[in-house]
């Protein structure tokens, strides 16, 4: 891992590939031009960055310096037209990430670890063993290459893979920064999302940061005692803390932030439930993405009635909520949310 991390070309921010090409007595620009060919042009390995003199492609190389490259394992695609990858890292781990095609918006929802310490209950992840976290080069990877492969431009980025991002902080506040470069891929920070289950420490760090990517919570659950029953995490970070973290976040950055709900049949679906959520998040500045649970094996946990989901985005938007609801898409490849590494769950 630690040759991953210090000698990957595509992990390196712009200013560390000045450091680096300037131990080789070359100038700035030169870095500008790697830089450039990883990230815009996709360059997996030294010696395809043509423009570099010979002998400067040999020094990197001798230095042990690489360009890191995952590798395709699987592509599987639903009729809906949403695309999931299953990739290989170099240490023969695996992880998957989906392509959402909606016309001039293209939408890649990465993984930011290898598993998830977190398991949630109605997340396949969550069930899988956890490996390590990703590098930023793993992470912005995952769009160079299904960019390459599926021949678009990706415009938005969604950090609700595998993993917890903020269980991975710094490598992935990399992979925002890089992945939004002007001389990289160019994804603007705020076409960039991260999604974290609600990890106080790390809400509070993310406000104090210079660039502010949208900021998405998962909560599935009003109070305390019934967020136990589906986000285990709960025991560690009580809703209290969470909202005093959020409402530190607005205040700080003016951002609005999304709160993401999975309605699961019987369990947090009812009215009052809606009720109680209208009324914690009253103080805040949110919007909600209401997600209908998608099923996987290994929980018994079912879908709420498209009824009750539309009942329950009524008491939200007449308490003055903008609510959305996300019907399941990817459903037939397991791609969608909640079901990355449901066909690994044997791992277990
Ligand atoms: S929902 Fe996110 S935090 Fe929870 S287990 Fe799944 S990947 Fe981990």
């Amino acid at each position: 891992m630690l040759r991953l991390m210090d000698k990957d070309l595509k992990n390196k921010t712009l200013s560390e590939l000045e450091q680096i090409t300037a131990k080789f007595g070359v100038k700035p620009y030169i870095a500008k031009y790697i830089f450039t060919f990883i990230h815009q042009k996709d360059a997996a390995d030294i010696n395809s960055l043509t423009t570099l003199s010979k002998d400067l492609r040999a020094s990197l190389t001798e230095a042990g310096y690489f360009i890191s490259q995952l590798k395709i394992v699987e592509k599987l695609s639903d009729p809906d037209g949403t695309e999931k990858y299953l990739f290989q890292t170099a240490d023969g781990q695996n992880i998957e990430s989906v392509l959402l095609d909606e016309r001039e918006r293209k939408t890649i929802c990465l993984s930011t670890q290898i598993g998830c310490r977190l398991g949630c209950k109605f997340c396949a992840t969550g069930y899988l063993k956890f490996k390590r976290s990703l590098t930023a080069g793993e992470i912005i990877d995952q769009v160079n290459t299904i960019s390459k492969d599926a021949k678009c431009k990706i415009n938005n980025i969604v950090f609700m893979g595998m993993g917890e991002p903020f269980e991975n902080y710094d490598e992935t506040l990399k992979a925002v920064r890089i992945l939004a470069h002007p001389f990289g891929k160019n994804i603007g920070i705020r076409r960039q999302t991260i999604s974290t289950v609600g990890i106080p420490a790390g809400i509070k760090k993310l406000a104090d940061e210079d660039i502010h990517p949208r900021l998405a919570v998962s909560l599935h659950a009003p109070d305390d005692e019934l967020r136990k029953q589906i986000v285990p995490a709960a025991n560690k970070y009580p809703m209290s803390e969470i909202l005093n973290a959020l409402k530190l976040y607005n205040q700080k950055t003016s951002r609005r932030i999304t709160i993401e709900y999975c309605l699961i049949d019987g369990i947090n679906d009812s009215s009052e439930c809606a009720k109680k959520l209208a009324a914690i998040l009253s103080p805040l500045d949110t919007s909600i993405n209401l997600i209908e649970y998608n099923p996987h094996p290994g929980c018994d946990f079912a879908p709420a009635n498209r009824e009750k989901i539309r009942l329950f985005k009524d008491i939200l938007t007449q308490r003055g909520f903008e609510t959305i609801i996300r019907f399941r898409r990817g459903t037939s490849i397991k791609a969608a949310c909640g079901q990355l590494g449901a066909d690994r769950l044997k791992e277990k």
